[in-house]
């Protein structure tokens, strides 16, 4: 069977003996926070769950390494969603030690996909348009930097409130202890 075939299946039985009535809330979150944080298997609870959060609490960006990469993609998209239209008034990146898209290196990466089939003239057509492959899929040496600099794209953004305080923390994915790296109340 089909790992799509299990989740939907399971979603079923999910759907017919009303689990969902536990999860029930509305679309404005309760605790009125848009939590950005990395897209780490370990973190899809635990990153939630640490803070005392819940279901319907918050609005919760997931993405490799918990970054803001470019000032008009989707995920600042999502946060000035969040702030204007759904009711966030603060902002919080989360990042984590032991992150595998901090620990990336371009060439492994594009070694892979070279030998999954993506042809040298890809990445020569992409490289004449100027995109900078080997930058994009480039992670981080330290967190907390990565952190301090998503953090300064989401408070200087052109488009950002100004009053909205933006934090910055890291996880232990091992015991779920978060440090404060910037105190968004503090940096107004
Ligand atoms: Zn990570």
């Amino acid at each position: 069977m089909s790992l799509l075939h299990d989740l939907l299946e399971f979603n079923e039985q999910f759907v017919n003996s009303k689990e969902y009535e536990k999860y029930v809330t509305d679309k404005s979150p309760d605790k009125k926070l848009v939590l950005i944080s990395c897209m780490d298997t370990r973190l899809t609870e635990l990153s939630t769950k640490a803070l005392g959060l819940r279901n319907g609490d918050i609005k919760h960006i997931q993405n490799a390494g918990a970054v803001i990469s470019h000032p008009y993609g989707s995920t600042m998209r999502s946060i000035l969603v969040a702030v204007y239209m759904l009711g966030a008034d603060e902002v919080m990146v989360m990042g984590h030690h032991d992150c595998g898209f901090g620990a990336l290196k371009p060439e492994p990466m594009i070694d892979n996909m070279k030998a999954r089939g993506i042809t040298e003239e890809t990445f020569e057509t992409l490289e004449h348009s100027d995109i900078d492959i080997k930058n994009w899929l480039k992670g981080f040496d330290s967190v907390e930097e990565s952190i301090t600099e998503s953090v300064g794209k989401i408070k200087h953004h052109p488009l950002m409130v100004a009053d909205v305080p933006v934090h910055g923390t890291v996880i232990n994915p091992a015991n779920g202890k978060v440090d404060l790296v910037i105190n968004g109340y503090e940096e107004e």
